[in-house]
């Protein structure tokens, strides 16, 4: 057979280009984006009005009653009405702009929109007047989301707007005005999806204020060390929040005066308003570099009438230029956009100083820092951390099961509730209680509708006949670096197995899944999302006592069976007759892919090996350390002491820590917010009422352990009190310890609000120096401010009160980490999340993390409820998981190992292998005789600092890819190195008939992009290095090389790959 490389064909199809996709075909035609823009006047001040409104995503209110504008009687806001008004303002006067940013609303208005509409918006959006900023399916937090969702919620923004405008529709500047402080991973993605800035309003108040006095208020951010100058961002303050100018909101929300231009009228105020104007804008323009200010039109919901703004704002720009004319005034005003305002910036010409850290914490008063809703609404943090989990396994399973053009309905809307997850109101838990539960419904309508998918999916891989088409497609392709473990699927007769159910449980985390608990016998498909090949410890909730597991070759498996603590049991609103959990180790899952077993109840009780119960006294612990009974079998060891039943100690070969380890709590501030020193710890604000946090009140005083040992993993089940508990787990083989705990219902009989702290206590000499992640991706040092006081330039707050506590807080969305000498030896410490929590290092030595908070009063920050979660009738029982990692840190290398451990385990816990369960009518030789067992998805493997970050269905007959190198420079000897991989070879399985890079975001070809330049201090110009890259692969005839990719530390790059049509 004649046989011809695939990117034969490619070559022919690309350099064709006839898809349109990602850049449109508005192009030629129109002058929207930086052509579009208006000009200033060289030699006057020139005034950017920018014409927006601020539309959350549910907040307090829900989504569909912000767009439909219901319930008014909570808030006058219907996003429906904004568009449609602004869209006939606009048409009306070819000078007025407007931008838009939350595209979740703008697709659902555009949906409803009749064709004649439709026709007349694109004419606004390719003449530059209707322009989208930002343009994510919602307004990202940047503190609790991971960089894995928002770079998924912007591209699904991107890609409406793509798909509808083509590059036109197509974001410059990023708008993030209302998250409560800003990542640099968020700068660093903006810059990767090809924007040249961003512009955002919160930031610390002294900050703030440093930045207008030197005039440093917009910069160069330096969004990535790793990735360098691509990753660079030019970054503006936005002067007066994203508010208007006092007396100048001509919404129907406000109440300022409108301006009344008749001479004759005993209204008359035009000298007025435009001499106040005049003013503020002067003023403004102290605190800015150049002859351009921006000024912000509008807020919350503000437009539902446009004309009642746009006619004020007409007056505005005629009366103030008119004194052009008539006085010589040197200011002149314009309606334009934030990316017309950068690009002014830009023309400029002068040099911008730098920022290389972040805009963590928030503090918006001396009292008030934003750092409470990095815990707030928790249960909401883990089912989003889980929503994102599954949407990537059913993306993956969508293109390897081969589910067809991708489809409208089931995928996308998980990947919307996924995208309105990530808004600033949602993960963050800063909504109200009915908007919370909103979210919920929305996400748990994305599981159901991705369950069909991934049912699909499976049923399609399970089925021998499917084997024999992927084997086809194998034949001709050289594949060598196959892993041991990649059988292709299915043995035995070509027969299409009985259809079965496959069904997901998404309360595992509560031990509860019906399929598992109920039936006998099951199966349970363990489908690997990760890129490589990985171990997993598979934990079954069950209600009997003796199973036996086997495998898909049918080798009976090791088991072990754990009782579930009471407090699990005990749980308010867990259905289930679950009492213990079946542990099996499922070994060498496949890259993408997925192993089942079969599991029915056996005779044999599967016993623990030994059981007993400490009784510890807290106030004992003064008295000196008792015993310490240890658990681990391997390597690591966690030891509780007997006196006071707390870990004492965690062992990690010939490295002994000292460590203990307490679950505690914080009082919370209670006030009227009537002044900042009265402010109230609520759902934005964490503020302790001054106290240290202190130990579970216990009407026994003691913690109880009971300690179960067995042959896969050693177990201590903790009560601390009757609302606090954990299970303690040390896994054979693994260098870490789990802290699985239940908290709740928080008491708060005694009227006082409490923020539950896991708090770690060591000897490690950290000097006040601490990491935390990024959006779970670079790892940033946080040094602790002994006081807010301390590190004032502005004296005059010399006599406020401190926020050592909350002030110190940091977002945690992955993992914290302590290190230094520990006595004689170099140690570090780290704690990882399975949901974002705020913590910090308060102490040296010290490392916390807030799990949980039940508050009696609002911070007066516009939710106006206290974030006091019930559910079943009693405060809210979280349950969750903490990871213990300690390590060495040789003296004489930067990196400890304990990074890269880290990484992959943080890795392991964001893309955890997703368990489907199945209720089986079939035999075990039924089993093994019929159905597919084991599905590669990937091969062959990839190196191990990279991995598949995205593998989704996309426009068309396309796929989409993202690939990222995940550890740091100098974080690894060998892992941190630039990698070169053969995509020709890892892609030839889907026989791609083209391969095309893109920008972050995939709304635009990577050699299309051209970011401006900017001069900053450090005397460089951040040239545009996001193309070249892509040109440096290129041979001599420039034509992109598949066989050679390469990925520097922390890399990601994104292919849109064509796929043969079937
Ligand atoms: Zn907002």
């Amino acid at each position: 057979m004649f046989e011809r490389s695939p990117w034969f064909y490619i070559l022919f199809i690309s350099l064709g280009n006839v898809i349109a996709f990602p850049a449109g075909s508005h192009k030629s035609q129109s002058v929207c984006g930086y052509e579009s823009c208006p000009k200033g006047v060289p030699g006057m001040l020139n005034v950017h009005l920018i014409a927006h409104t601020h539309d959350d995503v549910g907040w307090l209110k829900t989504v569909d009653q912000y767009y439909f504008g219901s319930h008014t009687d909570t808030q006058n806001a219907g996003v429906q009405y904004i568009l449609d008004s602004v869209i006939q303002a606009l048409l009306h006067d070819p000078n007025k702009k407007f931008i838009y940013v939350e595209t979740a609303f703008f697709w659902k208005w555009w949906m409803r929109q009749h064709d004649s509409v439709r026709h007349q918006v694109k004419i606004l959006v390719n003449s530059g007047q209707l322009e989208f900023v930002g343009g994510g399916w919602s307004m990202n937090d940047e503190a609790v989301t991971n960089y894995m969702s928002t770079i998924d919620q912007m591209t699904w923004g991107f890609r409406k707007l793509n798909d509808t405008f083509g590059e036109c529709g197509r974001p410059k500047v990023g708008w993030q005005i209302d998250p409560f402080g800003h990542s640099r991973d968020m700068a660093s993605t903006f810059a990767l999806m090809g924007m040249d800035g961003l512009f955002f309003a919160r930031l610390d108040y002294m900050d703030k204020e440093n930045r207008l006095k030197s005039k440093s208020a917009e910069m160069v951010w330096k969004g990535s060390p790793n990735i360098g100058k691509k990753s660079w961002l030019f970054t503006g303050v936005l002067y007066n929040h994203y508010q208007p100018p006092p007396g100048f909101c001509f919404d129907l929300l406000c109440d300022d005066e409108p301006i009344i231009d008749d001479k004759h009228s005993p209204e008359y105020n035009v000298d007025d308003k435009v001499s106040r104007f005049i003013s503020f804008i002067g003023n403004e323009s102290k605190y800015y570099a150049t002859d351009n200010v921006a000024v912000t039109m509008g807020g919350d919901f503000n437009y539902q009438d446009a004309n009642s703004w746009f006619t004020n704002l007409d007056k505005i720009i005629s009366y103030v230029n008119e004194k052009q004319e008539t006085e010589g005034s040197k200011v002149n005003v314009f309606y334009s956009t934030p990316s017309c305002y950068l690009k002014s910036l830009n023309g400029a010409n002068i040099t911008w100083p730098e920022k290389s850290d972040d805009f963590f914490p928030y503090a918006s008063d001396p009292h008030t820092y934003w750092t409470g809703y990095y815990t707030s609404r928790p249960a909401i943090k883990y089912f989003e951390r889980l929503g994102n989990n599954f949407l990537q396994v059913c993306k993956q399973l969508y293109v390897l099961g081969e589910i067809g053009p991708e489809d409208q309905v089931d995928l996308n809307s998980m990947r919307e509730a996924m995208g309105v997850m990530q808004h600033h109101d949602a993960i963050t838990g800063t909504e109200k209680q009915v908007v919370a539960s909103d979210y919920a419904r929305i996400l748990s309508k994305g599981f159901e509708e991705c369950s069909a998918v991934t049912s699909a999916a499976i049923q399609k891989l399970m089925n021998p006949a499917t084997k024999n088409r992927k084997n086809d497609l194998l034949k001709d392709v050289n594949v060598d670096e196959v892993s041991d473990s990649s059988e292709e699927i299915g043995i035995g007769a070509a027969q299409a197995p009985p259809t079965v159910s496959i069904s997901s449980c998404l309360l595992l985390n509560i031990s509860q899944c019906e399929v598992s608990e109920g039936s006998d016998p099951f199966t349970v498909i363990v489908y690997n999302p990760l890129s490589k090949i990985v171990n997993h410890t598979v934990r079954v909730p069950v209600s009997g006592a003796s199973y036996i597991v086997k495998d898909p070759n049918g080798a009976e498996l090791t088991v072990q069976v754990v009782p579930i603590p009471q407090e699990v049991l005990q749980i308010p609103g867990r259905v289930s007759s679950a009492v213990n959990e079946l542990v099996f180790q499922a070994e060498l899952l496949p890259p993408a892919g997925f192993k089942s077993y079969y599991i029915s109840q056996g005779n044999n009780l599967n016993t623990v090996i030994e059981q007993f119960e400490i009784i510890g006294n807290q106030k004992q612990l003064k008295q000196g350390r008792g015993n310490i009974i240890k658990i681990g079998s391997g390597d690591f060891k966690v030891g509780i002491g007997a006196k006071s039943g707390l870990i004492e100690l965690i062992e990690r070969g010939d490295l002994k820590a000292e460590i203990k380890q307490e679950i505690l709590y914080y009082e919370s501030m209670a006030g009227d917010n009537s002044i900042f020193a009265k402010r109230a710890s609520g759902a934005y604000i964490f503020r302790p009422n001054g106290t240290d946090a202190v130990p579970m009140k216990s009407k026994i005083n003691r913690v109880t352990s009971k300690v179960y040992r067995g042959e896969l993993v050693d177990e201590v089940h903790q009560q601390f009190s009757s609302w606090a508990s954990q299970v303690v787990r040390v896994h054979k083989d693994k260098n870490y310890a789990e802290l699985n705990w239940v908290v709740g219902p928080i008491p708060i009989e005694d009227g006082i609000g409490k923020e539950i702290i896991m708090r770690f206590t060591s000897n490690i000499q950290n000097n006040g120096v601490f990491y935390t992640d990024s959006n779970g991706r670079e790892m940033l040092q946080r040094m602790r401010r002994a006081s807010s006081v301390e590190n004032n330039p502005n004296k005059e707050l010399e006599d406020s009160v401190l926020e050592s506590i909350s002030g110190n807080y940091y977002p945690v969305t992955s993992r914290i980490r302590i290190a230094g000498l520990m006595g004689e030896t170099p140690a570090v410490l780290s704690i990882l999340t399975d949901r974002a929590q705020g913590g910090s290092s308060v102490k040296d030595g010290e490392v916390e993390l807030m799990i949980h908070r039940r508050l009696l009063h609002d911070d007066a920050f516009g939710v106006g409820e206290a974030l006091n979660e019930t559910a079943y009738g009693t405060g809210l029982v979280v349950r969750g998981q903490n990871i213990v990692i300690l390590g060495p840190m040789a003296a004489d290398a930067p990196a400890s190992p304990v990074y890269a451990e880290e990484r992959q385990m943080a890795e392991e816990k964001l893309l955890a292998p997703w368990l489907f369960f199945s209720k089986t009518q079939q035999s075990y030789e039924e089993w093994m005789k019929n159905t597919g067992k084991e599905f590669v998805g990937l091969k062959p493997t990839l190196p191990p600092n990279v991995h598949v970050l995205t593998l989704e269905p996309w426009s068309g007959n396309t796929v989409l890819l993202r690939l990222e190198h995940f550890y740091e420079m100098n974080e690894d000897a060998i892992l941190s190195k630039p990698v070169t991989l053969n995509l020709e070879k890892l892609l030839a399985f889907i026989q791609p008939t083209f391969i095309r890079e893109t920008t972050l975001g995939a709304n635009q070809w990577l050699e299309n992009s051209k970011r401006m330049n900017w001069k900053s201090e450090s005397n460089s110009v951040t040239e545009d290095t996001s193309g070249e890259e892509n040109f440096l692969e290129q041979n001599e005839n420039g034509v992109f090389d598949p066989t050679q990719v390469t990925l520097g530390p922390m890399d990601i790059r994104t292919f849109v790959i064509g796929l043969p049509k079937y």
